[in-house]
């Protein structure tokens, strides 16, 4: 087992935070993160602002999400035409930032913890990134690893302030032995703890050689184990198998990646067609086959931009998915609580197809990375709801679809 796997995992103080290895974040002042999106704000945040600049709340323009049954946030931070945050600075710096009202922060509670994440799980508190942020995209700046515990505790309190119910959420859900392999198939904590430590083994190891192997087949690879064990080898899990499915099944798998690329690519824009529900994969699989040239063309001439050097290496674009998921896979956040509670076997095919749409997509490095900061603030956000959920357990039940996709990508 690789070495930085066990000094993050093994034998942890639940109170401890647990970061992923060979990730890195510090802040590369691009202001990305301030522009576009809707930065959500709660009432207290907006009421330290208002104080803070001796305004009231109302002129200040803090507007209503359009979903905002979404999450438990009501406002949203005031964006000027060009979609930029309207207290960010001339020089791209916030100017709230270092200042206080009553000892406490004023910048947003949501800034402040950007881009961190963490779940609560019986083992510690898993800590993750997201791939909105640019300097993780570019895997600039220390490892996690690094940061000190000090400033990690100062973030996750504001993260605990954001959302007082998380821990016990999380607390409730693994107590409950909520987990499933499949819908329906229980797996208890300790079991999805050593399948994830093998998954997440994996991937470690090869994020850091050089002659690495992709992620689609690893993840390809993993489920495929996955469906011969006993408990899942059993063939009444095959979609095939159930009365009345008609699908062929390459056909079921394109419209499964159509669906997704409409869920997490909109070519309306982030906060534009908001999804929050899921509704559009169910009318996406509807549809019919989409095209490469669909995933990520509308995103050009965004504000985000990454070095030409970037763009140089095919092998960048695998380096970057093979984070990505290395950091879904160690923070627990592709299935279960960390993600829709979806079982551990829809979560990775999920994942999966996810990374087949960018890696196949035939697009340069800076339109995958583009596509991934859009595709990971939406995930950010997701509530799926029942059908949702319930479509991408059946739609996962397809033992050969992960091979099927693998195939697909080393075309
Ligand atoms: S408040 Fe500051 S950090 Fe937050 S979005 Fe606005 S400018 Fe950026």
């Amino acid at each position: 087992m690789h070495e930085g796997f066990i000094i993050y995992c093994m034998d942890l103080d639940p109170s401890q935070f647990c970061l992923p290895p060979t990730i890195r974040f510090a802040c590369s002042l691009c202001a990305a993160c301030c522009h576009q999106w809707p930065v959500p704000l709660s009432h207290s945040d907006a009421d330290r602002i208002a104080a803070h600049l001796g305004r009231s709340r109302s002129d200040l323009g803090f507007a209503g999400l359009h979903h905002d049954q979404s999450t438990r946030f009501s406002l949203t931070l005031p964006r000027d035409a060009s979609g930029a945050c309207r207290f960010l600075g001339p020089d791209k710096s916030c100017t709230l930032h270092d200042a206080y009202v009553d000892d406490l922060p004023v910048k947003p509670a949501m800034c402040a913890v950007f881009p961190y994440g963490f779940l609560h799980c019986p083992d510690g508190i898993f800590v993750s990134v997201s791939f909105a942020s640019t300097a993780v995209i570019q895997n600039t700046g220390s490892l996690l690893s690094e940061v000190p515990v000090d400033r990690l505790e100062m973030i996750y309190r504001q993260y605990q302030a954001l959302d007082t119910q998380a821990a016990k959420r999380s607390k409730e859900y693994f107590a409950a032995e909520s987990m499933e392999l499949v819908s329906g198939l229980a797996l208890p904590f300790a079991e999805f703890r050593q399948l994830n430590n093998l998954l997440l083994d994996d991937f470690v190891k090869n994020a850091a050689c050089s002659s690495k192997i992709d992620a689609v087949q690893l993840i390809a690879g993993f489920m495929q184990r996955l469906w011969r064990l006993d408990r899942l080898s059993n063939a009444k899990y095959g979609l095939a198998k159930w009365p009345g499915c008609a699908f062929e099944p390459q056909q079921l798998d394109n419209l499964l990646l159509s669906g997704l690329a409409d869920r997490y690519m909109p070519n309306t824009g982030f906060g534009v067609d908001f999804d929050p529900y899921g509704l559009k994969l169910v009318r996406g699989v509807q549809d019919a086959l989409t095209t490469n040239d669909y995933v990520g063309r509308e995103y050009r001439g965004s504000s985000y931009t990454a070095s030409h050097e970037d763009f140089q290496s095919g092998s960048k674009i695998d380096d970057l998915l093979l984070r990505y998921c290395l950091v879904k896979i160690y923070g627990r956040i592709y299935c279960g609580i960390g993600f829709g509670e979806l079982s551990m076997m829809a979560g990775l095919g999920h994942l999966l197809c996810l990374v087949v749409l960018l890696k196949n997509s035939g697009l340069s490095y800076e339109d995958v990375s583009q596509s991934l900061r859009l595709m990971d603030a939406i995930l950010t956000n997701t509530l799926y709801d029942r059908d949702c959920r319930s479509m991408l357990e059946i739609f996962f039940l397809d033992p050969d679809r992960p091979a099927r996709l693998k195939y697909s990508n080393a075309r």
